[in-house]
């Protein structure tokens, strides 16, 4: 029999048989029946070993010695217990002394109840001992290694430990529910997200019993507790994590994930996301609103009018596209706050002119605004709007005792009619205000097919001028001023020419404003001061040499040092040099400007108002600066045989020698202007009778020999 180390079989031996047949019977009986049970204790899968009265072992399997390493030769039937014991201390297997060993056993092998005990062995196993005294006397011992389910229950229990800290640790509130639905785990979190104690959350609980505590705990805003539990089963049951937020009454938010189980039931996660939940909420808006006046910015903008073309069946639209006028000269005159704040006055003032949430006014940055009109019957709803903006912006703005004006214009396009695309719209919505802010201030503007042609050609003529400043293809005319009184020329105005290899001769009515609009002008202004100082300084030394200038040079910065640095160069005497501005350079009032026109004034520079009557003509600006002259414009001097016009000369000739301004009138053509000019004492006059522009070298011409003629005269 391999394997079976049972030497001795067990025999009940006493009783005795007479007859043979029955007592062969008997005695295959009893063999069979010991060697099943040699075989049951051979397979145990623990350790066995019984001894008898004596101490004395009567078997033991293979699992036994094994277990405590012992010598089968040596540990065999009818070895005595505390032999055994000895050999385990001798193989170095027991971690006491024979004699220690057998007297921790004493009481278990002499107790006459079954005991259990464990035994640490030196290799650190441990063997649980049980035994059972035999009623015939002595016992029988079962063997078990348990180290590696103790290492397991450990692990487990420390496993425990772990989960119950994690749970007690963690931000988040939790709650795991058994497969029946009922709460088995519950953090102390979850009670602190709630302000609920852990009477109100026992274990046992229904997820629906839950709701309805929360809810009437004045924890959760009210929540219809059928649905939501119809809800998490149908998430359950297929198998899906389901998360959802939460609101509770005291404001805060929850966002609540719920995850099945492997064997069923689910755990939910709460976690308190009030202040992500507003950086999230407050970075969307930022994301779509411009900071000063929160008005929607572009991307919103784009994204509502996409949609609302998107619409299955979109309605007409108007798209405006605004642009205020004079923004710049506010910040500049009055600081950026003060700009900032007119900025939200105009954002209020827009909305206030749309109609409330129908309509969309966005702010695109700096001055710019835009709006989509929704619901339009025709272009004149559009318009409408336009005039009613351009009234309400231009209003004053009174701050802190200040006043401030702003002006605004406005290029329109309309849906469908002038592109079915949000980006088309806005082109064409800006081509229209380009268009408009070309012809003037304050106005709206539609749309027009060719509008776009328009744009092209200006970019056009733009890289031409570029490119020609560069390539020199400027030049000066001078056109003759006269003394009426005298009868004799005082003077020219030098006006530029642009000779373009392509495009011919180019008339500054033509290119000034797009070299004002590309800045091209502080350069090309620039060489016409110098160029016009350098001719200037060659005239007889009472003539006097007129300039115009724009406004963008002036705002510039370092005009002053330009023009000084022109009369430095030329040797032009600076009272000999006018400077030719525009109301729109008093318009923009700013400090900075009328403090660098002081400056030229304070070195003897003149200045004169031209083209005056046809801005605003506004008789503050004379108070704002003081100028030396007011050139009549030449709209006036064409129409100056109606008799209004007529009026109104003469007026502007009075207030003139009232307040010791020079007056000149522009665009006299014939005797009978002239003649009414002067009996209305005007001081000097312009125009193509008195001389047309000529180049430097006839202009110089004809002075010299004005002055020649006086000397000999
Ligand atoms: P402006 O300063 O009012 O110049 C007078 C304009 O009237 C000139 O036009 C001149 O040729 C024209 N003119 C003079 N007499 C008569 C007349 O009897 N009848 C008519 N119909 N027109 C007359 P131009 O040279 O085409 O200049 C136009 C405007 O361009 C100027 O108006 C001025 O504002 C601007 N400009 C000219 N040169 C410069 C410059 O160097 N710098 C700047 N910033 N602007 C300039
Ligand atoms: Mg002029
Ligand atoms: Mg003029």
């Amino acid at each position: 029999m391999p394997g079976v180390h049972v030497k001795t079989t067990y025999t009940a031996g006493k009783r005795r048989t007479a007859a043979i047949g029955p007592a062969r019977r008997i005695a295959e009986e009893l063999r069979a029946q010991n060697e099943r049970f040699a075989a049951a204790v051979e397979n145990m899968s623990h350790g066995l070993c019984m001894f008898d009265a004596d101490e004395r072992m009567i078997i033991c399997n293979r699992n036994y010695i094994d277990l405590f390493r012992l010598d089968a030769k040596v540990v065999k039937p009818g070895i005595r217990f505390f032999d055994i014991l000895q050999h385990s201390v001798d193989v170095g297997v027991a971690s006491q002394s024979a004699e220690e060993l057998h007297a921790i056993r004493k009481p278990y092998i002499d107790g006459a109840r079954p005991s259990t005990y464990e035994e640490v062995l030196s290799d650190g196993r441990i063997i649980v001992i049980s035994h059972r005294p035999i009623a015939v006397g002595g016992w029988v011992s079962i063997y078990e290694d348990v180290t590696e389910q103790r290492r397991a229950e450990a692990e487990l229990k420390e496993q425990h430990r772990r989960f119950d800290a994690a749970l007690a640790n963690m931000s988040q509130g939790l709650l795991m529910f058994s497969a029946e639905g009922c709460l088995i785990v519950r953090n102390q979190r979850f009670l602190d997200l709630c302000n609920a104690k852990a009477a109100d959350f026992t274990l046992g609980m229904t997820h629906r019993q839950m709701l309805e505590k929360l809810v009437a705990l004045g924890i959760f805003v009210p929540v219809e507790v059928d649905i939501e539990v119809e809800k998490a089963k149908a998430a359950l049951e297929a198998g899906q994590p389901r998360s959802s937020y939460r609101e509770l009454v005291d404001g805060r938010t929850l966002f609540v994930l719920r995850r099945p189980l492997a064997g069923g039931g689910w755990v939910a996660t709460f976690e308190d996301v009030t202040e992500r939940r507003r950086v999230e909420e407050r970075m969307t808006h930022l994301a779509h609103h411009d900071t000063l006046t929160n008005l929607p910015n572009r991307s919103m903008f784009r994204e509502k009018l996409d949609q609302a073309l998107g619409e299955a069946k979109a309605k007409p639209l108007a798209i405006l596209s605004l642009d205020l006028d004079r923004f710049k000269a506010v910040n500049d005159t009055f600081g950026h706050p003060a700009g900032d704040w007119l900025l939200k006055c105009v954002a209020k003032r827009l909305q206030h002119a749309v109609r409330g949430s129908k309509d969309v006014v966005a702010r695109f940055g700096g001055d710019e605004f835009a709006i989509i009109q929704s619901g339009i019957k025709s272009a004149a709803d559009g318009e409408k709007l336009a005039k009613r903006i351009v009234e309400i912006v231009g209003k004053p703005y009174r701050d802190k005792g200040r006043e401030m004006h702003v002006g605004v214009s406005l290029g329109i396009a309309l849906y469908p009619g002038d592109g079915h695309d949000a980006d088309t719209l806005l082109t064409n919505a800006d081509m229209a205000l380009y268009q408009g802010k070309s012809e003037g201030r304050n106005v709206y503007r539609f749309f027009e097919a060719g509008m776009d042609a328009l744009m092209r050609e200006r970019r056009a003529l733009e890289a031409d001028l570029e490119a020609a400043v560069s390539k020199r293809e400027f030049e000066l005319d001078f056109q003759p001023i006269l003394n009426i009184g005298s009868g004799e020329i005082v003077g020219a105005e030098a006006l530029m020419r642009w000779r373009s290899p392509s495009r011919g001769l180019v008339s500054p009515e033509n290119f000034i404003a797009a070299a004002e609009e590309t800045g091209l002008i502080v350069q090309l202004g620039d060489w016409a001061l110098r160029k016009a100082c350098s001719v200037g300084a060659h005239w007889p030394p009472e003539m006097r040499m007129a300039v115009n200038v724009s406004a963008a040079q002036i705002k510039s910065g370092g005009f002053a040092r330009s023009v000084i640095s022109a009369l430095a160069f030329s040797g032009l005497p600076a009272n000999r040099l006018e400077l030719e501005i525009t109301e729109t350079v008093m318009m923009d009032e700013s400090d900075a400007v009328l403090r660098t026109l002081s400056q030229l004034r304070g070195l003897g520079v003149r200045i004169a108002l031209d083209d005056f009557g046809t801005g605003y003509s506004s008789l503050g600006y004379l108070r704002r600066f003081p100028v030396d002259k007011i050139k009549i414009d030449r709209s006036f001097i064409r129409d100056l045989d109606r008799r209004d016009t007529a009026a109104i000369v003469r007026t502007v000739i009075g207030l003139g020698a009232e307040l010791g301004i020079t007056v000149t009138a522009e665009g006299v053509e014939t005797e009978a202007q002239l003649d009414m000019l002067r009996k209305a004492d005007c001081g000097e006059a312009q125009g193509y009778l008195i001389g047309v522009p000529a180049k430097a070298a006839d202009m110089s011409r004809l002075l010299h020999s004005q002055a020649l003629l006086r000397q000999s005269g």
